[in-house]
């Protein structure tokens, strides 16, 4: 799977996309994550990450999201 962030937007507050979490597409804005960890109704892992100052990486989400919904 190849995705260009650069085509995207936070679906939040519209500035361009920096990550996705929970297949949600969302900018750097710690407002606009939580709020996509909210909706998505997710365990947090990718805040801690983020706290943590590691890069959150779409192979990353992509294996937390199949073990959550196993
Ligand atoms: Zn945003």
């Amino acid at each position: 799977m190849v995705l260009n962030l650069e085509d995207y937007t936070c679906e939040y507050c519209g500035k361009p996309c920096k990550n996705i979490v929970y297949a949600a597409f969302v900018c750097d804005d710690p407002e606009c994550l939580e709020k996509a960890r909210i909706d998505r109704g997710g365990p947090g892992g990718h805040m801690k990450r983020k706290a943590e100052g590691k890069p959150i990486i779409p192979e990353d989400l992509e294996e937390e999201a199949r073990n959550f919904h196993n």
